[in-house]
């Protein structure tokens, strides 16, 4: 189902918005050479408890995952593209991490992720995530009244395919809300002009991730983490849009 949010419903939302930028930007803050991905989901964990929010993430079991996933934050390490889960890991000079993280505050939800370099960065490493970003911008641009889905999935698409990257669409942006996950899908790539009109008071989660060498992932043993075929790096960066009659407005802005 496809729901349309008020204005006030908006202000909420915007409320969880802005704290899960803050815990992105608190946990991104700590990345650093040699820090251990549990001690990043345990500072997500705090900054949940601290501020009476839910997390979205430990107790989420879908029909792709392998059990209740346990932990407050995905982190994605270098092949590591979605759904990284944190484990026993020291994070190393050169590693390309996204963090993606969804929190309910007082019953709304937000969503989003960055991705950033440890270390020394890899100039291929720092285009991927570029264009990561670019199309996010892209996508975000597109998420207007008077635009279909299909143009924000083909922003995105368009961005990818002129950097050389090949476009994964079994998973993508998502309708948000009250749960992490509503209506629609919306692909990291397709057909403009094509899909649900775009009326204000829509509210998605837009998230582009492309792989450097791929478009196909398998699931690593843990049950969760998906990872590149070919082992090559995957960037992600996702925000909370809600679709206002002034034009898209980021709820998930960091500062
Ligand atoms: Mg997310």
């Amino acid at each position: 189902m496809i729901e349309i949010r008020s204005p006030e419903e908006i202000e909420r939302m915007a409320a969880a918005g802005e704290f899960v930028a803050s815990v992105l930007d608190e946990t991104a803050a700590a990345c650093a050479v040699g820090v251990n991905l549990l001690t990043l989901d345990a500072l997500a964990h705090d900054l949940l408890r601290a501020r009476g929010a839910e997390s979205c993430y430990i107790e989420y079991h879908p029909s792709f995952g392998g059990s209740p996933f346990g932990k407050v934050i995905c982190t994605s390490v270098n092949d590591a593209a979605l759904h990284g889960l944190p484990h026993d890991y020291r994070l190393r000079d050169g590693d390309v991490l996204s963090l993606d993280f969804a929190a309910s505050v007082d019953g709304w939800v937000a969503d989003s992720a960055l991705t950033l370099i440890v270390g020394t960065l890899r100039e291929e490493d720092s285009r991927l995530i570029s264009t990561a970003q670019d199309a996010l911008d892209a996508g975000i641009a597109a998420a207007v009244v008077g635009n279909r889905i299909g143009d924000i999935s083909a922003a995105i698409g368009s961005i990818a395919r002129a950097a050389g990257l090949r476009i994964n669409t079994d998973f993508g942006g998502h309708g948000v809300g009250r749960t992490m996950h509503g209506d629609p899908h919306i692909p990291n790539d397709g057909r403009p002009g094509r899909g649900l009109p775009l009326r204000a008071g829509l509210v998605f989660a837009i998230e582009p991730w492309f792989m450097l060498g791929t478009n196909r992932i398998y699931t690593d043993p843990d049950g969760w983490t998906l990872r590149s075929l070919d082992g090559s790096r995957a960037a992600h960066v996702e925000h909370t849009v809600a679709i206002t009659e002034a034009g898209p407005r980021v709820l998930t802005a960091r500062t």
